[in-house]
């Protein structure tokens, strides 16, 4: 698969963001008993790291069909996987945004 395959860049995304809950030292609402806003904060918080993460490995690369990832562009493939999965009648992912 190509790196800059959509649903591979959405992959490592997904796989940087979660990296980066717990590089930033973040705390749970189940666990920790964070408010729901505090929750939501991280959330972009732990996008804004994966994707810059990202971004400096696709400056580093000087890769014409490579661009740089934008969090629209996660938001698209997100919501393509999950109207695909509501077609097959399976549970809906987690929600990272
Ligand atoms: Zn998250």
């Amino acid at each position: 698969m190509e790196e800059s395959d959509p649903e591979f860049r959405y992959f490592v995304f997904a796989v940087l963001h979660e990296v980066a809950h717990v590089d930033l030292d973040h705390k749970s609402q189940m666990f920790d008993g964070i408010t729901s806003e505090k929750n939501t904060d991280q959330e972009i918080e732990a996008n804004a790291q994966a994707l810059k993460w990202y971004n400096m490995y696709v400056t580093e690369q000087e890769n014409p069909d490579l661009p740089k990832l934008k969090i629209e562009e996660i938001k698209r493939v997100r919501e393509k996987n999950q109207a695909e999965r509501i077609e097959r009648y399976e549970p809906q992912q987690e929600e990272i945004v």
